[in-house]
């Protein structure tokens, strides 16, 4: 893949993962508010903030990963760090490029549409989305 593709993709990985995180954080500034209700003005008590704190983190940090957009946000890093590597664009079944023009509607992408397709029609049927 040429320089300028990379660099190209790059910024579109980038401004994704932007739209993404920003949805997350919306989540996290939520779950923040409930810890604050909850804690109050009990700042005699803060060395049980910790705890909460941690609880709380885990269960957003749950959220995050079981939320669309956190399971997109995993995407995006992991194309990223494809982009580092220098083995982004190219299809993880059968190595050839992915095409420029299916990166563009998708630039996670992580199989040739070929590989994709295969790689759909091994999943058990009750998995598979039929569109039909
Ligand atoms: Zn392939």
């Amino acid at each position: 893949m040429k320089k300028t593709d990379l660099k190209k993709f790059k910024q579109l990985l980038l401004q994704k993962r932007e739209t993404m995180t920003d949805e997350i954080s919306g989540i996290t500034s939520r779950f923040d508010a409930t810890l604050k209700e909850k804690t109050g003005d009990l700042s005699s008590h803060s060395y049980h903030m910790a705890d909460q704190g941690t609880d709380a983190m885990e269960r957003e940090m749950a959220f995050a990963r079981g939320s669309k957009s956190g399971r997109f946000v995993h995407h995006i890093d992991a194309a990223l760090k494809r982009i580092e590597d220098g083995t982004y664009g190219k299809c993880f079944e059968c190595e050839k490029d992915i095409p420029v023009a299916r990166l563009e509607i998708v630039p996670h992408a992580r199989f040739c549409i070929s590989c994709k397709e295969a790689e759909e029609k091994k999943k058990p049927p009750n998995i598979k989305k039929s569109k039909r």
